[in-house]
């Protein structure tokens, strides 16, 4: 981090800004030069508080080197993060395909479907009984009932299970669930990320709608700062001008965040587009691009899926999804 100075700084008060500094255990070094004065700051700078120096009398601007999470990147953290949930792995040799319906709508359906995507190659089954709809008169989720019925269909399949949280309170229902799923409405939800860093089960974090990579990164900071190194990213799409899709897949995400930080990449190209013809192509694009995994609506009958109906999926596409990607994947990352 660098601190510029106004012109001939107070030196009482620069006195007390270098020994602040250095309190912290941030080594400062100080350059003189004819119309600038210039501190560069030697150490981990993540913790200071850069609008709190750049407020004060003495200091003209602040400005940032380094990137501002620590525990999320590469630089101190060179190896892949490869997390093991059942018998997958995220972000190690293999390609996992995470899938399942928008909702579950009944213990039936889940199972059913469990077993259809489980036979096309699917390692993780997804279901949501808390969602988040954009109307509140649209179907909201069977809650605590539909988790049972998700962890009963993992159990069945030997899958492990993925679904959303909304909120703190509801994390006592998700004792059987394997992956805590964050929405991207949620990602900035600083109070649920830093509880759910307390616990042990991995994270999947969806990028918010409008959110930077540094603020999606920043999101997994919060996480993993409270213990929980287990966090699983996920560009699901952002909001543009375009509105043909329901969102823009910004596919730069991937080789991005893969660069910037060590933790699994995973996209979900249909909430990215809505638009179920949509999904192949994505996911295919996903995986060339080096996702480690896909997370893909998939609906026993989408026609009557009782959310994002139509973005969701039919079995028969999902199997080519599956073999069309196991094919790119054995190309960009030959074993
Ligand atoms: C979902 O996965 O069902 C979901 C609501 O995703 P997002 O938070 O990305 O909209
Ligand atoms: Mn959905």
């Amino acid at each position: 981090m660098v601190v510029i100075l106004k012109n001939n700084p107070d030196e009482g008060q620069l006195q007390s800004l270098i020994h602040w500094l250095e309190t912290k255990n941030v080594q400062v070094t100080q350059s003189l030069g004819e119309s600038n004065h210039i501190l560069g700051l030697i150490g981990d700078t993540s913790h200071l508080d850069m609008d709190l120096i750049g407020a004060l009398d003495i200091v003209e601007s602040v400005r940032r080197i380094q990137e501002p999470y620590k525990k999320a990147n590469r630089k101190f953290h060179p190896d892949d993060t490869v997390i093991e949930v059942g018998n997958v792995t995220l972000g190690g040799d293999e390609l996992v395909l995470i899938a399942g319906p928008g909702a579950v709508e009944s213990e039936e359906q889940i199972l059913q479907i469990a077993e259809v995507v489980k036979a096309a190659g699917a390692g993780i089954l997804r279901g949501g009984a808390f969602i988040g709809r954009s109307s509140p008169y649209s179907f909201q989720g069977l809650g605590e009932e539909g988790l049972k019925a998700l962890a009963k269909a993992g159990k069945s399949t030997g899958l492990p299970v993925i679904s959303e949280i909304m909120q703190i309170s509801q994390l006592d229902f998700f004792a059987d669930i394997d992956i805590i799923q964050v929405g991207a409405r949620n990602m900035k939800n600083f109070d649920l990320l830093k509880e759910l860093g307390k616990s042990d089960k991995p994270v999947l974090l969806k990028r918010g709608l409008s959110a930077t990579y540094e603020e999606l990164l920043m999101s997994a900071e919060y996480v993993m700062s409270q213990g929980n190194e287990k966090v699983i990213l996920c560009e699901r799409g952002i909001r543009t001008f375009e509105d043909y899709t329901t969102n823009t897949f910004d596919i730069s995400t991937i080789p991005v965040l893969k660069k910037l930080s060590h933790l699994p990449v995973v996209a979900d190209p249909s909430h990215a587009c809505g638009r179920a013809a949509l999904v192949v192509p994505l996911a295919a694009a996903s995986v060339a691009a080096g996702a480690d995994g896909l997370m893909i609506e998939v609906h026993a009958d989408p026609a009557h899926a009782r959310s994002d109906a139509q973005q969701q999926i039919a079995p028969a596409a999902f199997a080519e999804l599956a073999e069309t990607v196991r094919t790119i994947r054995k190309t960009v990352k030959p074993e």
